[in-house]
């Protein structure tokens, strides 16, 4: 409607909106070719157990190495894959890509990969899992799933079934950014959670805010009870390292540990921290 106007006519805000629907198509079109072309790129984050810093895997995060913009982040680029359908494609790509690297890795660490809402609602999500653990050659077993509350909340009754068939063939399945949803402690014990990641926010105002601490305090109380592992987001400073590691928080991810990097890089970067990081566990643990 706003096209057959014309541009030019009383309508002030016309122009620049064709400019972002413009802006948006090309970044399709763009994101359509990237999938097509392996323009993606995965960086891994190393999981750690905070008591004695020993890695026990890396969540897989896709960058986008776009010929102009460079190294683009995704989150200027998953809203538009998710809206437009595109992360579906996307979303193999990853899965795919990140089995094979894992499959050559000289260790058995685990590999935690995203799936979007979208990639939920294929009635044959776990075949299609399945087929890329098969083509990779990866055991299940190092794969672990990571969702958010939104693909448990769009349909209860389907994310159950496909969340239980992925267990049954033995992949792990996280709740990831837990707190910033909207999922009960009923769903948390319907579904079959391995590990529940508190949510960066909470991790991020521990100094700052007392409530905060309230927060992930429950939430490490929650996964004792119900016998879930806990991982605690986005950790950077010693003092929330201190703080996880004295209320009993397994398990830890954030820069403070390692930013994510292509794995080649992690590799030898990881050899320092972790033997640094295995002296602020051993203090904190001797102070409590
Ligand atoms: P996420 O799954 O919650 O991933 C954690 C995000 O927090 C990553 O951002 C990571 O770089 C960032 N992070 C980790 N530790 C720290 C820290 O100590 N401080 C700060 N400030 N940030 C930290 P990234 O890589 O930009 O990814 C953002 C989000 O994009 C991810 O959040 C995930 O929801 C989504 N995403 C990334 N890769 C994929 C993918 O392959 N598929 C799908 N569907 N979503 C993806
Ligand atoms: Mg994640
Ligand atoms: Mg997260
Ligand atoms: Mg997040």
């Amino acid at each position: 409607a706003a096209k057959a106007e014309g541009r030019g006519t009383a309508r002030p805000f016309a122009p620049a909106m064709d400019a972002a629907l413009a802006e948006r198509r090309q970044l399709e079109i763009d994101l359509r070719r990237a999938i097509a072309q392996d323009e993606l790129v995965l960086h891994y984050q190393p999981q750690v157990r905070s008591a004695c810093g020993r890695l026990v895997g890396f969540e897989a995060l896709v960058r986008w190495r776009h010929p102009v913009r460079g190294l683009v982040p995704p989150g200027a680029f998953i809203p538009l894959a998710e809206e437009t359908g595109l992360v579906v494609p996307l979303g193999e790509w990853v899965l795919r890509a990140a089995c094979r690297e894992a499959a050559g890795w000289a260790c058995r660490l685990k590999v935690a990969v995203n799936l979007s809402p979208r990639q939920f609602q294929q009635a044959d999500l776990p075949e299609r899992v399945l087929a890329i653990l098969t083509e990779t050659g990866l055991s299940p077993d190092r794969l672990e799933i990571e969702v958010t509350e939104t693909v448990i909340i769009n349909d209860m009754a389907r994310a159950l079934t496909v969340l239980r068939r992925l267990k049954g063939f033995g992949i792990r399945i996280a709740m990831d950014d837990f707190g910033t949803g909207y999922s009960s402690l009923a769903t948390l014990q319907a579904f079959p959670f391995d590990k529940i990641k508190i949510d960066r926010s909470f991790v991020s105002q521990l100094a700052e805010r007392p409530s905060a601490a309230v927060i992930v305090r429950a939430v490490l109380g929650l996964g004792r009870s119900l016998r879930i592992g806990v991982v605690a987001e986005g950790v950077e400073t010693d003092e929330q390292m201190r703080f996880l590691v004295e209320e009993g928080c397994e398990e830890v991810q954030g820069y403070l540990i390692g930013k994510p990097q292509p794995i080649e890089r992690l590799a030898g970067a990881l050899e320092r921290d972790l033997t640094w990081l295995g002296e602020v566990g051993a203090s904190s643990r001797a102070a409590s």
